[in-house]
């Protein structure tokens, strides 16, 4: 049975309580799941388990499925204008800025990430992006066009019904976030699934989005496993569209299983292997800094994650050098110590996941230039790895790894980088490095990328758009282009005055 998770925290960065109910968010009510079953969650810094949550079933999908049509047809959808949205999601803004440090510690503890990094960017940006789409739920605009002058002919933008949601582990509540957002302006309901390994903060946000006053049904939440809940999500005739973020297997089957539907709409941000292109004319110090950034934020454990650090030969020995120093700099601890930097992997499968990579990468003659070894004795921690002496077929060049492990490549001339780092199946995200401002656009504008980042890496923004090109996706999310993924155009024609 679903009980209530309570966690006392006394950590040197937080100290408080946190206590709620761990079933699942139907219909404005937490209840216990169909099978009465439950999943254990881990604490991934010691591999122990610290709560128990609701399982749901298919069944329990169909029961949210029918909660928020009804919401839809009656409290929610056209029936709530854009102000009432916006007011709703702009309390709830306020809400979790009220729980913020309370949310970024259950993230840490369920998650790994440290609650540092927990605090000034997951939280810090899942209320900046509810309170932006806040802004945009009352400025929901159709067009009109002209067609003569005996034809009124206009297009409404209105809500698609009700959309599932399918979230990772990665960056738990920012990914809720992203997906309630626009789905919400724009007067959608919601069926959102978390990832099983860390639906804590999903679960505690629902306790928040019932006090900001969402009618019952808005939106739910079923916790429970991919193969069963999300394969019923993407497969239900009364789910509309669906929203996915995770791997680019499940991207697929996903799409497979709409087509298969009912040719519902789909949004996949899948996975990456983003470019660091570093010229030779970079500032060094800045694109060490940036690369370390690029490679260990969240672990490695992020879509964008620069995993390929191209060095043009002029300044090769002298960056790997200093981005050895740096990576060895870094402090890998417990996420609620003050100076850590990068905390466990989120789960034994993630974990043995990267170290069977970095196994292929000595495997198929690469160089264990740092780390490539775990970190401690408990839980699941690995050390900042950098692979050299790679080649372009090896596994640990093509393949997202999703860990702290990175691989530093030479390269001559600016053909032969864009040529290299084109050279993937995925296109979710590049940077360049250089102080030649027409060298540094016109790499940007040459990789096939959905975001190019010249002089930084990992910037993401709540107003900037985000999603791939190639095998990293379909859609857009954030910015003004994610709305347009919510919403359904309608034209309306009016005669005013042709005689048939
Ligand atoms: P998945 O893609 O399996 O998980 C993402 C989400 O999809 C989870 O909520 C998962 O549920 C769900 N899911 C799994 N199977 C199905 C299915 N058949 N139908 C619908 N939903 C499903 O990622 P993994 O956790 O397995 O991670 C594996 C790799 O995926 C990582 O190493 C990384 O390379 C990549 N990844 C990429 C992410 C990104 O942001 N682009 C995020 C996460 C992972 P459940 O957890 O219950 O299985």
């Amino acid at each position: 049975m679903a009980t209530i998770f309570t966690h006392e925290f006394n950590t040197p960065v937080y100290k408080g309580k946190t206590s709620f109910n761990t079933g699942l968010y139907i219909n404005g009510k937490f209840v216990e799941g169909s099978d009465k079953t439950t999943i254990d969650v881990t604490n991934p810094a010691t591999g122990k388990v610290i709560a128990k949550i609701a399982e749901a079933t298919a069944k329990d999908v169909d029961i949210a499925v029918t909660a928020a049509h009804k919401a839809f047809e009656t409290t929610w959808g056209l029936n709530a204008g854009g102000a009432e949205r916006s007011r709703l999601l702009l309390k709830l803004a306020l809400l979790m800025e009220e729980h913020q440090q309370e949310l970024a510690a259950i993230e840490a503890l369920d998650n790994g990430k440290t609650f540092t990094w927990a605090m000034d960017l997951d939280t810090t940006f899942a209320i900046d992006t509810i309170r932006y789409y806040a802004g945009w739920a009352d400025k929901i605009h159709g067009q009109v066009q002209e067609t003569d002058e005996k034809k009124l002919s206009y297009t409404r933008h209105e809500p698609i019904g009700v959309v599932g949601q399918i979230i990772p582990w990665n960056f738990p509540l920012l990914m809720m976030s992203w997906k309630l957002g626009p789905a919400l302006a724009t007067g959608n309901c919601v069926v959102l699934k978390p990832s099983e390994f860390t639906p804590l903060t999903a679960i505690r946000m629902c306790e928040l989005i019932d006090r900001a006053g969402f009618p019952a049904g808005t939106v739910n939440l079923v916790t429970g496993y991919g193969n069963t809940v999300g394969a019923a999500i993407s497969s239900h005739m009364k789910i509309d569209k669906v929203a996915f973020t995770g791997s680019t297997l499940v991207g697929r089957k996903i799409m497979e299983a709409a087509a298969k539907s009912n040719l519902k709409d789909i949004t996949l941000e899948l996975g990456g292997k983003s470019p660091n292109i570093i010229f030779n004319d970079a500032d060094l110090e800045q694109a060490v800094n940036w690369a370390a950034h690029g490679i260990y934020w969240n672990h490695g454990q992020a879509c964008s994650a620069g995993s390929r650090i191209f060095v043009q030969s002029g300044i090769y020995d002298e960056f790997l050098e200093k981005f050895t120093e740096k990576s060895r700099s870094l402090k890998v601890g417990d996420p609620f110590d003050v100076d850590s930097y990068q905390g466990p992997q989120v789960s034994k499968n993630q974990y043995d996941r990267i170290m069977d990579y970095i196994q292929s990468g000595k495997d198929q003659g690469a160089t264990v230039h740092l780390g490539g070894d775990r970190n401690g004795t408990e839980g699941y921690y690995i050390n900042p790895t950098i692979f050299t002496n790679t080649t372009p077929d090896m596994k640990i060049v093509q393949e997202e790894i999703f860990g702290p492990v990175g691989v530093v490549i030479k390269f001559e001339d600016e053909d032969d980088v864009i040529r290299q780092a084109n050279d993937t199946v995925f296109g979710l995200a590049a940077a360049v490095f250089s102080q030649n401002i027409n060298r540094a656009l016109n790499t940007a504008h040459r990789l096939k990328a959905g975001t190019a980042w010249v002089n930084c890496v990992n910037q993401l923004h709540a107003n900037v758009p985000f999603g791939g090109f190639k095998q990293s996706g379909i859609g857009r999310e954030l910015g003004e282009y994610a709305l347009h993924n919510y919403t359904a155009v309608k034209s309306v024609q009016v005669n005013l005055g042709h005689v048939m």
